[in-house]
């Protein structure tokens, strides 16, 4: 479906943004004792994950549009689910959705924000 040299390969497996293939966090999203940490370069091809300082920080970003789409989307369940607004309920709804979601949210707008700087290069070299 999706194969390695799409962004979407990296974005969704949270791979290596260049070799596709090495971990580019150093736990399991879900993992709370290293809550979405980034390594420090790629265990496959090499590659520096922290070109410099605080490069992370670029990711809220990327999360605030991806809390923003959660947000249209639960408003949108809501509709589709209930017939009648209730504007307690889409509030609850979105308030779970982002606490429960906020690991793999976090992680994904990291992966994102990589694959902004780093590309996909097949042939990598050490
Ligand atoms: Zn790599």
């Amino acid at each position: 479906m999706i194969s390695k040299g799409n962004k979407l390969y990296s974005i969704l497996k949270i791979k290596c943004p260049q070799c596709h293939e090495g971990a580019f966090l150093e736990r399991k999203v879900y993992d709370f004792s290293a809550f979405t940490k980034v390594r420090k370069s790629c265990p496959n091809c090499g590659l520096n994950y922290h070109v410099e300082p605080s490069f992370y920080y670029g990711s809220m970003y990327v999360a605030y549009a991806l809390g923003v789409a959660i947000m249209v989307a639960m408003v949108i369940l809501n509709f589709l689910l209930f017939e009648a607004f209730s504007f307690l309920r889409t509030f609850g709804m979105v308030v779970g959705a982002v606490i429960t979601t906020a690991p793999l949210m976090n992680a994904i707008a990291k992966i994102i924000w990589a694959n902004f700087f780093f590309h996909y290069k097949p042939k990598w070299k050490k």
